[in-house]
């Protein structure tokens, strides 16, 4: 578990585009945060910040008491699961979720342990051997999803890990992020579009507009009828 917290946090890309906009947040620790706002606002830029897969220009990121801005992405504990699902497409179920754990040095008979048990959890136990396009789009995601927590994360990103799902796919699973989110106590951050979402899955929104927190707080708050 962790803290997450951004101070003056800017970026502007290399083309010109300032895509956040001096951004304060503190995160607490265990708490289910969700980035809305409409398109090319900034969310996703934000979430790829806080994972080291882009820069900040300006400002810092700390998780805990550790300004993470200068450190690879592999050594922040943070997992990312991304809307395209991002899964190596000639490894098996099980050497996808292995990869990152072998990277860093686990024993063969720990990653086998670890990779079993997100399995089960996420109910892709059946499909180890299978490849990626042995998969539906639901099966997939779990996938990217099992891959995140077997590396027992201080913190969970996602990037509107929903949106290629159908509908009902899509309400299934939000209720099992949630009850993992829960169960693991992991502090995440969740960027989507979707209001439904939005409001079911968030202790506290982050409404992002134009590079900045426009508002922020409990869904019950923002939401209220004026
Ligand atoms: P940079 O200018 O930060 O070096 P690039 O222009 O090389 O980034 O693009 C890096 C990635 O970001 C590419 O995959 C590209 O398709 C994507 N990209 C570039 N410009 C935009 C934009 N305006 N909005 C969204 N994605 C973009
Ligand atoms: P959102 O996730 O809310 O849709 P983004 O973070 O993708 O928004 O984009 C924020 C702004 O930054 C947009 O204006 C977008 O065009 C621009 N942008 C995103 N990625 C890049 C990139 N790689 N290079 C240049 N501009 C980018």
């Amino acid at each position: 578990m962790a803290e997450v917290k951004l101070t003056n946090v800017n970026k502007v890309y290399s083309n010109g585009a300032h895509a956040v906009r001096g951004v304060n947040m503190e995160i607490a620790d265990g708490e289910f945060i969700v980035f809305v706002g409409p398109s090319g606002c900034g969310k996703s830029t934000l979430l790829r910040m806080i994972a080291g897969l882009e820069t900040v220009t300006e400002g810092d990121l700390h998780i805990d008491e550790n300004r993470i801005n200068d450190v690879s992405p592999a050594e922040r504990n943070v997992a990312m699961v991304f809307q395209n699902y991002a899964l190596y497409p000639h490894m098996t179920v099980r050497g996808n979720m292995s990869y990152g754990l072998k990277n860093r040095g686990d024993s063969k008979e720990e990653i086998e342990k670890k990779v079993i048990a997100a399995a089960k959890t996420l109910h892709i136990e059946d499909f180890l051997d299978r490849q990626p396009n042995q998969l539906s789009g639901g099966q997939r995601q779990r996938v990217a999803m099992g891959r995140a927590i077997v590396r027992n994360p201080k913190v969970f990103l996602f990037d509107e890990p929903l949106s290629n799902l159908d509908a009902k796919l899509r309400v299934q699973m939000r209720i099992e992020i949630k009850k993992l989110q829960r169960k693991m106590g992991v502090t995440s951050i969740y960027v989507t579009h979707d209001q439904t979402e939005a409001m079911t899955l968030a202790d506290r929104l982050a409404v992002i507009n134009n590079g900045q927190i426009e508002q922020m707080g409990k869904p019950i708050e923002l939401y209220k009828d004026p």
